[in-house]
């Protein structure tokens, strides 16, 4: 997604440097033409494509935006065009001409300079082809001044390319730092931090991608550990949290990992059975409520239930992507469970009367 706006803002960049480029080409050829400077009308054919060129890309750009115009060739081209001008004009000029020969290599450096002050690619196409010209038709006069009217932008230009580099390579590395960043907690406010499980905003990510993507019958468990208060008031809240991550882990590791497991509520899991059977279904809920037993989590107080902790399970069927309603039943058969003396099983089917 960053990627993507990074580079669009590139081309914006891009775009933007070449409509200014054109239109400073634009505007000095028509201020050449009109030639209020020397008086010498010169109405060139160079000068004459370069008006006509700049306006006509001007406007094309404008209208197919999408279409991609190259600034090193139309920078080059456009340094050439100037060139020539230059070459046709210099010689009407009242002579000696010096004074116009670095006028026009300086307008030309200008524009270059504003339209690709971060392109040095560009700026010297454009602006080397009327530096030579310049140089050839001064005939050894005023070198030293075109030279360095010519060595300063590029330098110039360089040193803020280098700046601008940094800057960006700076600006890329804190965007993607601060994606991950937010990637992290993204990730985190999805989990429930005691026991690693999914929170009811996991849960509810996960079953979006779900319902998206998956078809086949789906099963929902909801857990509860029996006689829980008691455990806490005996063994101490610290104890009741340990209890909580082993049986979590307990809980993780009896199902398939596309199973959706959750942290409902305190001491409450919530399983989210995925194209599965009911048979299937019901065969990874013993497994769980023995794993769990298994664990031998010593639990003194548990009612005469067992002498570790233990859970108890209502099972009901996912259908028409109703998870409330699956919920509800498989709240009822848990109550059930319970109902019927903990440490068992219960699956929504068996609540109605047959
Ligand atoms: P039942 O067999 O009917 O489920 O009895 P119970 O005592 O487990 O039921 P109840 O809902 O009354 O008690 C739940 C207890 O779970 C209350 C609280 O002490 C404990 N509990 C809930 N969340 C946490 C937790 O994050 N850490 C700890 N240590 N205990 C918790
Ligand atoms: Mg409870
Ligand atoms: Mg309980």
């Amino acid at each position: 997604m960053t990627s993507q706006s990074w580079r669009s803002l590139r081309i914006k960049k891009y775009q933007f440097s070449l409509r200014l480029f054109l239109f400073l080409n634009l505007t000095s050829s028509i201020f050449s033409m009109l030639s209020p400077v020397y008086h010498v009308a010169a109405i060139t054919l160079p000068l004459v494509i370069i008006t006509l060129g700049s306006a006509g890309l001007l406007l094309g750009h404008w209208t197919w935006r999408e279409k991609k115009i190259n600034i090193p060739v139309i920078s080059i081209l456009f340094g050439c065009l100037w060139a020539w001008h230059v070459a046709i004009k210099s010689p009407l000029m009242q002579q000696p001409n010096f004074n116009y020969l670095v006028i026009a290599l300086l307008s030309v450096l200008f524009v270059g300079a504003i339209a690709f002050s971060n392109n040095i690619i560009a700026f010297t196409l454009h602006s080397f082809p009327v530096l030579v010209t310049c140089l050839w038709l001064g005939e050894g006069d005023q070198w030293v001044r075109m030279v360095y009217c010519f060595a300063l932008p590029v330098i110039g230009i360089s040193i803020q390319s280098v700046i601008q580099k940094r800057n960006d390579r700076f600006a890329q590395g804190l965007m993607g730092k601060l994606l991950e960043e937010r990637q992290t907690l993204n990730d985190l406010s999805m989990l429930d931090p005691l026991t690693g499980l999914y929170n009811r905003r996991g849960l509810q990510n996960r079953l979006d991608t779900l319902f998206a993507l998956d078809t086949g019958d789906h099963f929902v468990l909801l857990l509860d550990i029996d006689y829980f208060k008691a455990y806490n008031d005996h063994y101490g809240h610290m104890m009741g949290d340990q209890a909580l991550i082993q049986v979590s882990a307990a809980v993780r590791n009896a199902v398939r990992s596309r199973d959706i497991v959750t942290r409902f509520g305190g001491e409450e899991f919530m399983v989210l059975l995925t194209s599965t059977t009911p048979d299937a279904a019901l065969q990874a809920a013993e497994r769980i409520r023995q794993r769990v037993y298994d664990l031998k989590i010593p639990h003194m107080f548990n009612q005469n239930v067992a002498t570790n902790v233990t859970v108890s399970i209502g099972l009901a069927p996912l259908s028409d992507d109703d998870i409330e309603a699956a919920l509800e039943q498989a709240d009822k058969a848990l109550y059930e469970a319970k109902h019927l003396g903990r440490n068992n099983i219960l699956t929504s089917e068996s609540l109605q009367p047959s």
